[in-house]
């Protein structure tokens, strides 16, 4: 069997050690007779196996014990409206910095639930950039952000300063990337189908006093409901929590801590940047200072010739290369998993295809 490179933007790679570990277990979890996939939620086992993923991430992450985990389904786009529905007091407004299409969709969410303001955008410049010093006024209830544009393949490299109002940040495509300062969020949400894991599982990091007590909210959408159950107000995503613990434990095993897994990480950015960078036929449009570490867009600017990259990158087992259908040529996903190696044979291949294309 040959396991391809796969630039997927999600779901994605997942490192190999993981999924054999994962297939060591697969029929029976140490010595208990059954997967974890066939194994009650209120067992001991997976009671275990929640609380030792929970703890891995706390250390990880380094979230101090004012703020809640929560291990939630429903996908990334469900905070879309749980956010506004537990956040926004009655009259209240939030605002959001536009910079792509997750933010598109949290807007037209939030607006669904309650007040949303528009506080910069940029739309106009294709969303290549991470706008900057914009102010927040200080009536709002919270300020959305995505701080990873999965698509566009821009990043904050410097939080919004928002004063007293808490910052939500939608961290799907880079929870684990990097070391954060969780103090500076009131909340955080990511699907864990990039750097976390599989489908199934969305990780809420929220502080405890934004978790309110609201009987009109309905149960299952409800944080101080799902905070009071320990995320077992109904059958968790079992299998997926299993499987961020086993990625946790790899990143530990591997890196040690985030700043380690950061200069990894930045490594491979680097290597693939450079590349376009001294290309003549490959360009990035994002400004460098806000250029993803995660997600890197691409273009030939022929929609045939990229076609016929993609192409020969499938060939050589490298996949799922395809930008986003919204923006076209290519886009590599180079999450945790994906080794220097992979980075290394695509930009071998760009370096070819370039002297065979000119
Ligand atoms: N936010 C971001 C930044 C994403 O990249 C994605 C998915 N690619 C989502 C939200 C939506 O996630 P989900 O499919 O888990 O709802």
């Amino acid at each position: 069997m040959t396991r391809v490179f796969n630039f997927s933007a999600g779901p994605s790679q997942l490192p190999t050690e993981v999924l054999q570990k994962c297939a060591a277990e697969l029929m029976e979890y140490g010595i208990s007779g059954q997967s974890v996939m066939e194994m009650s939620h209120r067992s001991s086992s997976f009671l275990e196996i929640i609380e030792t993923t929970e703890r891995r991430l706390r250390s990880l992450l380094q979230i101090p014990e004012s703020y809640q985990v929560l291990f939630l389904q429903g996908g990334a786009s469900l905070q879309f409206t749980m956010v506004p529905m537990n956040l926004l007091k009655p009259g209240g407004k939030a605002g959001v910095i536009h910079t792509g299409a997750w933010t598109k969709k949290a807007i037209a969410e939030c607006r669904k639930i309650g007040g949303c303001e528009i506080l910069a955008s940029s739309e106009a410049e294709h969303f290549t950039e991470i706008l900057k010093g914009v102010t927040t006024p200080q009536d709002l209830d919270y300020v959305h952000i995505c701080e990873n544009n999965t698509i566009y393949g821009t990043k904050y490299k410097e939080l919004p300063e928002c004063g007293n109002v808490p910052l939500v940040a939608d961290c799907s495509s880079c929870i684990l990337s990097e070391p954060m300062e969780i103090s500076r969020y009131g909340l955080i949400f990511a699907g864990a189908q990039k750097n976390m894991g599989i489908a199934g599982l969305t990780v809420v990091i929220v502080r405890e006093d934004l978790i309110q007590e609201r009987p009109e909210i309905p149960s299952m959408l409800s944080y101080a409901v799902q905070a009071k159950n320990k995320s077992m107000f109904n059958t968790p995503p079992t299998f997926a929590i299993y499987l961020l613990g086993l990625v946790l434990e790899w990143v530990e095993n591997r890196y040690h801590d985030l700043a380690a897994l950061k200069t990894h990480n930045q490594q491979k950015a680097a290597l693939l940047y450079n590349q376009i960078d001294q290309s003549r036929l490959f360009t990035n449009p994002v400004r460098p200072e806000d250029r993803s570490i995660m997600n890197v867009p691409f273009v030939t600017g022929d929609a045939a010739l990229d076609a016929k990259f993609i192409a020969a990158a499938e060939a050589e087992g490298l996949v799922n290369l395809k930008g986003h259908r919204s923006v076209g040529g290519m886009r590599a996903s180079i999450y945790n998993a994906m080794p220097l190696e992979g980075v290394q044979k695509l930009v071998d291949l760009m370096r070819r295809f370039e002297e065979e294309n000119r």
